[in-house]
């Protein structure tokens, strides 16, 4: 005889929104109240596991044990940088997939950085995750209980999480839907009530959702993997240029930011003698002439399957002083937990060539 269980999926707490829990409840002959007081323990007391739901009776709480998954996330791995100020773990999921969560602590922001997708079908040669390819999209829940994780880490001690950097593994316009529910629901007043504006979501610069974005009603900050300002260079480092070329992105992320008001980012890998030089951040300047923008100039990370180099620092500043000198509102970003391989994607891909070359963890 088969087994029931393994053939439908059990649902997963952190994937319903407010009315698909309310129904589910309904349908045990529970009052639709439960699932206000259900997401109070979950995103507001911070409580993981059915037994802790001290508000419910006891056989509701056991039949949320034995019908409904709390966890997606199995921690593998957890690296501290040598400052202590960013750690980064990694987590399988249910089917063993790896991904990555990073908690960085700057003055009094405590910033996650989360993953949308394991892998991801963008093939940017610069980068640790599109040298995996694409493993599978994230449900909702799962890129919501990546915060949740931490959240309730940060509040054993009394912390926040303040804002949210969707710039971890995957490209989250990829996985569209999935990833503004997780936003809703961390932003919803009955859920974690995290502001919209605290949420960066960082494309690769697909064209169409980029609009899709526009027409949705959510204060969120865009940014846009550029890279470098021209078609040949841009498509000889980010594939999907070749479907979207650099004219109709800025023309899209023009239309957001007349449109939403917004400040948009342009972030921008600093690879010595690629994208580096004093012709690229002029015509920089120039695709972002009045636009309400700021440029975030990261060197380079190194992966293993690039050959690149970050820029030399003589270099980052010069190409920086050549777009404040056309009126371009730019930083040079360090290099964040670089000696845990804090890049996108680092971590995990590591662990997929090899689980006995994982950095050791910490504690
Ligand atoms: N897919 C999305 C978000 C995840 S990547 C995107 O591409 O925007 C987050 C940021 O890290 C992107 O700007 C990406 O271009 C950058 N990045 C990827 N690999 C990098 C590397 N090796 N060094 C520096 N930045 C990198
Ligand atoms: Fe994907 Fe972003 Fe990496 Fe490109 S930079 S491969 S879009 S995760």
């Amino acid at each position: 005889m088969t087994d029931d269980r393994q053939l439908t999926p059990r649902p997963y707490i952190f994937d319903l929104d407010l009315p698909e829990l309310t129904t589910l409840l309904q349908s045990w002959g529970e009052p639709g109240f439960r699932a206000k007081q259900i997401w109070q323990g979950l995103y507001q007391n911070w409580w993981s596991q059915p037994d802790e739901f001290t508000t419910l009776s006891k056989t509701l709480r056991q039949r949320l044990s034995d019908e409904i998954d709390f966890s997606h996330l199995r921690v593998v791995t957890e690296l501290k940088s040598s400052d202590g100020e960013t750690l980064k773990t990694l987590f399988y999921l249910p089917d063993d997939l790896p991904i990555e969560t990073v908690r960085m602590r700057y003055d009094k922001r405590r910033t996650l950085c989360i993953s949308t997708q394991a892998g991801c079908a963008m093939g940017c040669t610069f980068c640790a995750t599109g040298q995996m390819g694409f493993l599978r999209n994230l449900s909702s829940g799962e890129i919501v209980e990546q915060v949740i994780y931490f959240a309730r880490r940060l509040a054993a001690q009394d912390e926040r999480v303040t804002n949210i950097v969707v710039m971890g593994m995957g490209e989250p316009l990829h996985n569209y839907q999935a990833t503004l529910d997780a936003i809703r629901r961390l932003n919803h007043t009955d859920g974690m009530n995290l502001g919209a504006r605290r949420f960066t979501v960082s494309t690769v610069g697909l064209v169409p959702q980029i609009r899709q974005l526009i027409e949705e009603d959510i204060q969120i900050n865009l940014a846009i993997s550029l890279h470098a300002a021209d078609d040949e260079l841009r498509a000889s480092m980010l594939p999907v240029n070749h479907r979207y070329p650099i004219a109709d992105l800025i023309a899209a992320v023009r239309e957001y930011s007349r449109t939403t008001k917004r400040r948009v980012t342009f972030e921008w890998a600093l690879i010595q003698q690629v994208n580096d030089t004093p012709e690229q951040a002029q015509k920089l300047a120039k695709l972002l002439q009045g636009m309400l923008a700021h440029v975030n100039l990261i060197p380079l990370n190194p992966t293993q399957g690039f050959t690149g180099e970050a820029s030399s620092q003589i270099r980052a500043k010069r190409f920086q002083e050549t777009l404040e000198n056309q009126g371009i509102a730019c930083t040079i970003r360090l290099r964040r937990g670089i000696d845990i391989q804090a890049g996108c994607g680092q971590l995990a891909s590591r662990d997929n060539q090899d689980p006995t070359d994982s950095p050791a963890p910490i504690q």
